[in-house]
């Protein structure tokens, strides 16, 4: 029976890396693979996966409303052996339900990819239907900036300033982030002011 995973991980913890590293598995035997990444800010790099490393292959771009089941299911003549999904942090609930539905009806692994929490510490849609939904759940492990211990979660940085408020997506921001344990989200150590702004 094929099953349906979810590997989450802060920012930076090797998402996109390891579904490149999946799909060239499956494509070097020669079996066909499914690569989607969800739209959200279509700025640059739409459809593609890239990784921190520097690699990055086209992927096919989920629309806000697409019914995913009917994408899949569509693919009759030559179904992927294996769906991959990139930010699925984006799906909306109901894409995770189409993409459960995939796995139990047309008996196709579906691995999701994406960050568990925003930079408020709250689940995102997708990722909370996922925890609910998945057979399989993998904590993809990377280290907070500040200290070396395992990161949770991630700081929203907008011009050098940590963010504790805003919309949980920003499109056409400037905003950068950084992999945080618990603690050091709340208390980053800023050099340029030497103070610990969660004080
Ligand atoms: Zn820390």
């Amino acid at each position: 029976m094929a099953q349906l995973f979810f590997e989450y991980g802060a920012m930076a913890s090797g998402k996109s890396i390891e579904i490149l590293k999946v799909a060239h598995n499956y494509e070097s035997q020669g079996r066909r693979v499914l690569l989607l990444t969800p739209l959200v800010d279509d700025r640059y790099g739409v459809g593609k996966i890239t990784s921190r490393i520097g690699l990055s292959r086209p992927a096919q771009v989920v629309q806000p409303d697409q019914d995913l089941y009917a994408t899949i299911a569509a693919m009759y003549v030559e179904p992927p052996a294996v769906v991959l999904v990139d930010e699925a942090q984006f799906l909306s609930a109901q894409q995770v339900e189409q993409l459960a539905y995939v796995v139990d009806s047309l008996d196709i692994p579906v691995m999701a990819f994406g960050l568990k929490q925003d930079a408020f510490n709250h689940l995102f849609e997708g990722s909370q239907r996922l925890i609910e939904l998945a057979d399989k759940l993998e904590e993809m492990k990377t280290i907070c900036s500040f200290c070396g211990k395992k990161a949770t979660t991630q700081l929203r940085m907008v011009d050098g300033r940590p963010q504790y408020e805003g919309e949980q997506v920003l499109i056409g921001g400037d905003d950068t982030y950084i992999p945080t344990c618990r603690y050091h989200w709340y208390h980053p150590v800023i050099a340029d002011r030497g103070v610990e702004p969660g004080e």
